[in-house]
């Protein structure tokens, strides 16, 4: 059997001729052309009889072949298509602008779902960077199109990213458990333009949304869906218990003796814990604290009953011991907290809403973890764009398998 023919066999691409084959410095290259005479057009897909000129060799990176890389080459000829002017052809192995076959893209899409960055790199030869463009095209070849329909109980978290330079807004789909929507920014617009995709007859169906306490989201929200009820998320009512903390500890850092100001250091882990978490010597952190910096330990305190009125189930509790906090809070002379005092007392029955509903935990709770730990994975990207289609590859549930022949 001749070298070509086998290599066709091995490789199975679609319409495409195997012509030759050659090892080089980069490895494996193989001579492919399109089987069909007439080449498409790659802006409207259509079949155009004129071509206009060829191009120098491409090369396209395939599926490895026994640890060799394989790199597809073809002269690209650009066609004269009526509709569309000169651009180049659509071959048949990748999409358009792509320097991969669509088989290796979604063996790097695959991977990207289930495995961490230096493995999927290593593995693939290809940078961070490059899967996130990957990816990206990949995302559409697969994505479902109704995400938006039918939803009634949904969730709005912000997520920063670049180191915290830049944000993106998820919507997640509290009753299925998946995203359904993002986009770059965190602001009343970008919330507006999921309600302007979602159109009045789907708002008027959402009967509740979870937001966290962004005045911004609030007023998108009342305006496009006023039936729904806001119940503020009570992660981030926690989460800005944990900063509030964390702004506290380092200005007594600041401000304390030396001695003191290196205990106060190696104390942010253990502060931050859960008490039943702690370990040994992160108690004794804890008790240290205690002894030698009493605003900080205040601030500790206050977190900590924070979370455990947060973690109660009945409502009426949940309302006397929040007043009670928002009082304790405002007379802490720890500016931080008296700054969440006020925000949780003028959010008082949006917080309250989510002991009623019961939204806001459970599967939620691990989705928004999903997110967050995707979103730190995603450093090194591009674009926004790439890290949103690595949100929706992982978390809307679509399920891709290995290439496998
Ligand atoms: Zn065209």
């Amino acid at each position: 059997m001749r070298a070509t023919t086998l290599l066709g066999k091995i490789f199975g691409l679609k319409q495409t001729r195997i012509q030759g084959v050659t090892i080089d410095a980069q490895g494996l290259v193989v001579d492919v052309a399109p089987t069909t005479r007439l080449p498409y057009c790659s802006s409207c897909g259509r079949r155009v009889r004129s071509v206009h000129d060829r191009y120098e060799d491409r090369r396209w990176r395939h599926l490895d072949l026994a640890a060799l890389r394989v790199w597809l080459r073809y002269a690209i000829r650009r066609v004269d298509c009526p509709r569309c002017g000169v651009v180049v052809e659509l071959v048949p192995w990748a999409e358009n602008q792509s320097w991969f076959t669509y088989e290796f893209e979604e063996q790097v899409a695959y991977l990207a779902q289930g495995s961490d960055k230096t493995t999927l790199s290593a593995l693939m030869r290809v940078s961070w960077r490059t899967v996130g463009a990957n990816i990206e095209r990949v995302l559409p070849r697969h994505q479902k199109t109704d995400l938006l329909d039918g939803l009634t109980h949904i969730g709005v978290d912000e997520l920063s990213y670049r180191r915290h330079h830049e944000y993106v807004t998820v919507i997640v789909d509290h009753v299925k458990g998946g995203v359904v929507w993002a986009q770059p920014g965190k602001n009343a617009q970008t919330l507006n333009a999921f309600f302007e995709e979602l159109g009045p007859e789907r708002c008027a169906q959402l009967e509740a949304v979870t937001l966290d306490m962004s005045a911004a989201y609030l007023k998108a929200v009342t305006e496009a869906s006023p039936q729904a009820r806001v119940i503020f998320d009570r992660f981030h009512v926690q989460r800005l218990a944990h900063d509030a903390l964390d702004q506290v500890r380092r200005e007594e850092i600041r401000e304390a003796d030396p001695e003191v100001r290196a205990e106060l250091k190696k104390s942010r882990f253990a502060l931050h814990k859960n008490p039943w978490n702690l370990s040994t010597i992160e108690s004794a952190k804890v008790a240290q604290v205690q002894k030698a910096n009493q605003p900080l330990y205040r601030a500790y305190l206050l977190k900590e009953s924070l979370a455990r009125i947060l973690d109660g189930r009945q409502v009426n509790v949940a309302r006397k011991k929040l007043c009670e906090w928002v009082s304790w809070a405002s007379r802490s002379r720890l500016q931080p907290f008296q700054k969440l005092a006020g925000t949780v007392r003028s959010h008082l029955e949006g917080i309250l809403a989510c002991f009623a509903t019961g939204l806001s935990n459970g599967r939620t709770e691990g989705l928004n973890g999903k997110i967050r730990t995707i979103t730190r994975r995603s450093y090194g990207f591009h674009s926004a764009a790439s890290l949103i289609s690595l949100i929706f590859l992982c978390c809307s549930g679509i399920v891709l398998q290995p290439v496998h022949r």
